[in-house]
């Protein structure tokens, strides 16, 4: 194998660039004429068209459909997890050299076609060209990021050596495991999980969200292109409700690696937890839940400063990012000129279909997303004191305007509840500790930032404000790979640190071993 380079995060596309603009648009109309055709299920190494369907829809136009994908039943999904076992003991004695080699070649190949993959996020997901940019770039980053790790762990550390022994510590993969993504980072978080899956020599069963299938069907596209065995993933569309529990419980499945809701992730869990007839080890869950994230506003920070980053953090993507910042804690002395500045800013923001890269903002993901946001903004404008927004907006796609509702005590349902949209609490902090009470004051613990120019403030920020992922005087979106391993704590999840060094130790066993020298 020839010698890597360095890893380093994959550039963003500078759309103000002719040529960027000009290749994003020919990929938009390459894929617009691909929407609607119909993909197969790909398990025991071989591709499977059902009769029975499931489609995804362009949230910008909710009539578009987007892919037509056959879905699996519960004997498929058994007969992929028998099989995935059976060539596990194949694919966990490939070399690490030769797994390492397909995933740079996965991860050449998107690179390769990055627009296309940012195309079919923007009509399937509703993610503006720079969201899927950054979409994309992120996927390109975990996939080069862990295959180094694995190259790390296949070397690892000299152990303390015994007099008359050799003793080393060898990593190996555990077994089959499901992969089970959201739509909000359908390529990203997908291709990051299944990519650490497979490098580490795990088989991976890939169950993509139902909003997301296409992309999913273009990600296992490219593992197949670059050389990974038919047999070493499965991509089994299909409702969690329907095929996730099977997946879950079944005695062969060794690990669960999971992003999504707290409540979905709470059922994986404890379904998990319950050995089966057969089953012979602790099943393995990762699992990477929601967020309520806050933005604490001291009065000794930059207010301008300080709304840009709630700006970008509350309403990049509507609002739909774990990381997203869905409550801002102000102290008192600055509440209402932060008020003052964040509102035109938040009026400023055009909304319109994610295809046309004039728009802010996009829509949001499907209609019983709508509702739900909408519900929230009913609830929020009883509770607190609507600023701007509360309502959807024009067009045909599943708008809805930025919405700020001040005054919001600790105990309202919008300051618990994630909402997973395109809403932001406003809350009055007497002080700077009042601020970081406030802020600890929810059941999740995935990220947070602070504004304050007091060195003092940020210690006691650093060491109370209970999050995975703090920031200082940034915005709490944006994690990057290898910078900022990314986690949450409390009911945000296990804290798996994705792309971090150590994450790769979840898809890993270690075995010592001790010889005695003759
Ligand atoms: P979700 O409703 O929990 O779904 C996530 C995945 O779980 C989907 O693929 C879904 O499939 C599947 N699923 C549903 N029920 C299942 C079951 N019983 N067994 C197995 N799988 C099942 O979450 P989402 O709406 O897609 O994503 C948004 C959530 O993800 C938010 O809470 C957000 O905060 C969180 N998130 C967290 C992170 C993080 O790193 N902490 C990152 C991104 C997103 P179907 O689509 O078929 O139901």
């Amino acid at each position: 194998m020839k010698d890597l380079p360095p890893f380093h995060n994959e550039a963003l596309a500078d759309f103000t660039k002719p040529a960027n603009r000009s290749a994003m648009e020919q990929a938009l109309a390459k894929v617009k004429a691909e929407l609607g055709r119909t993909y197969q299920l790909h398990f025991a190494g071989k591709n499977v068209e059902t009769p029975q369907k499931l489609q995804s829809y362009n949230p910008s136009h909710p009539a578009e459909v987007v892919g037509i994908h056959s879905k699996a039943t519960a004997e498929m999904a058994r007969e992929a997890v028998e099989d995935s076992f059976a060539f596990f003991s194949q694919w966990s004695r490939t070399p690490v050299e030769r797994r390492v080699e397909l995933a740079v070649q996965c991860a050449d190949l998107i690179r390769r076609r990055k627009f296309e993959f940012e195309a079919w996020l923007v009509y399937e997901s509703g993610k503006s060209w720079r969201e899927a940019d950054a979409d994309v770039c992120e996927a390109i980053d975990f996939i080069e990021y862990y295959l180094r790790q694995m190259l790390r762990w296949n070397s690892p550390e000299a152990l303390v050596q015994m007099p008359g022994e050799e003793n080393q510590l060898v990593y190996l993969p555990l077994g089959v495991g499901i992969v089970i993504p959201p739509w909000n980072f359908p390529l990203a978080i997908m291709a990051g999980m299944a990519m650490a899956a497979l490098v580490s020599g795990n088989t991976a069963i890939i169950k993509p969200s139902s909003d997301t299938p296409t992309i999913a069907a273009k990600f296992a596209e490219v593992l197949l292109e670059a050389g990974f065995p038919p047999r070493s993933f499965s991509l089994l569309v299909g409702s969690g409700a329907e095929i996730g529990d099977l997946l879950v419980m079944h005695p062969k499945t060794r690990f669960i690696s999971f992003t999504g809701s707290r409540e979905t992730g709470l059922r994986i869990n404890e379904l998990a937890a319950k050995p089966q007839k057969g089953q012979i080890w602790i099943r393995r869950v990762v699992a990477e839940m929601g967020g309520k994230d806050a933005i604490v506003i001291d009065d000794e920070s930059d207010v301008d400063s300080a709304v840009k980053g709630v700006v970008a953090s509350a309403f990049g993507f509507q609002g739909q990012k774990c990381s997203a910042c869905s409550r801002v804690i102000v102290h008192e002395k600055v509440y209402d000129e932060f008020l003052e500045k964040l509102k035109p800013q938040v009026e400023a923001l055009t909304i319109g279909p994610a295809e046309d890269p004039q728009f802010d903002m996009g829509p949001v993901i499907n209609d019983g997303a709508r509702k739900s946001i909408l519900n929230y903004i009913e609830i929020g404008k009883q509770e607190g004191r609507l600023i701007t927004g509360g309502a959807t907006a024009d067009g045909e796609g599943f708008y809805i305007q930025p919405t700020v509702i001040a005054d919001v005590p600790s105990t309202a349902r919008i300051f618990q509840e994630e909402i997973f949209g395109p809403v932001l609490a406003v809350s009055k902090a007497r002080d700077f500790d009042h601020a970081l009470q406030l802020a600890n004051d929810t059941e999740f613990g995935l990220t947070g930032a602070v504004y304050t120019d007091n060195i003092y403030k940020i210690e006691k920020a650093c060491e109370e404000f209970h999050v995975g992922n703090l920031y200082i005087n940034r915005k709490c979106t944006g994690a990057m790979v290898g910078a900022h391993p990314f986690g949450g704590f409390n009911m945000s999840g296990t804290d798996s640190k994705a792309g971090g060094p150590d994450y790769l130790l979840q898809f890993l066993q270690a075995k010592s071993i001790a010889e005695k020298i003759k």
